[in-house]
């Protein structure tokens, strides 16, 4: 009976003498859970909606969200530009 007794106080000390292994344990759950939010946030805007597009400009296929014209910035104002000029 005292020899179970002195097995828990050893346990209880083993614990309380390796703070580093709570620490570790503490910042895994922390990145964890970091990295579960990231994930959803991904998963978030992989659902929405992109359509294939035809730049009318430098004429490249690229992927936009619905409303989207041109494959960039820079091919909206050059198209901007020209219909200006004309
Ligand atoms: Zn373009």
């Amino acid at each position: 009976m005292n020899e179970l007794q002195e097995q828990i106080r050893l346990a209880e000390k083993s614990i309380k003498t390796r703070p580093d292994w709570v620490s570790r344990a503490a910042h895994f759950e922390g990145s964890n859970t970091k990295s579960m939010t990231n994930h959803n946030a991904s998963k978030l805007s992989a659902m929405r909606k992109k359509v294939s597009h035809k730049c009318p400009v430098c004429g490249d296929a690229f992927e936009g969200i619905k409303k989207a014209v041109y494959c960039s910035n820079r091919c909206r104002q050059k198209a901007k530009y020209q219909r200006s000029k004309t």
